[in-house]
């Protein structure tokens, strides 16, 4: 199974955000698409991403204050992308390893979709139960 069947099943909408906003249009962005993070886009593409996990923390250790500050601030600018043709199986090894739980998917240098621990999870289980349909198929025909 590739990222290109995960990406084809669930649709290639990201949610994102200019750098230079403020956090507080961060949360409107994460609730309004009630996701977990956020690709932050430049002119020139991908320049970070923000999950919940760096609210809370930023949040904890700055305060209020935080709600007026620029996305740039809090983001993640290391961002661990991955490509249509990778597999479902490298990149659960890759998000388990790194411990985070979204990558955005980028072809060409173009974001094409984003996904997600779930997303991850929900093919694996699908493989797995289409694995188990063709064993009890092939104990059945004797
Ligand atoms: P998450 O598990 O996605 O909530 O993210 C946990 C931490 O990893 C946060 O600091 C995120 O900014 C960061 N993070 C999430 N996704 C990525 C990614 N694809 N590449 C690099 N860092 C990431």
């Amino acid at each position: 199974m590739r990222i290109a069947d995960v990406v084809r099943a669930k649709g290639s909408a990201v949610a994102t955000i200019a750098p230079d906003l403020p956090v507080s249009e961060l949360l409107r962005t994460l609730a309004d698409h009630n996701v977990g993070a956020i690709v932050v886009v430049g002119p020139s593409g991908v320049v970070g991403i923000v999950s919940e996990r760096d609210v809370v923390r930023r949040l904890h250790e700055v305060g209020a204050d935080l709600l007026s500050a620029p996305v740039s601030s809090i983001m993640t600018v290391d961002v661990y992308t991955c490509s249509p043709s990778d597999t479902v199986d490298g990149l659960t090894v890759v998000m388990t390893e790194r411990r985070f739980r979204h990558v955005p998917v980028v072809s060409d240098g173009e974001l094409v979709g984003i996904v997600s621990i779930g997303d991850v999870v929900k093919s694996r289980i699908g493989q797995l139960e289409q694995s188990q349909d063709q064993l009890q198929a092939y104990i059945a025909q004797g």
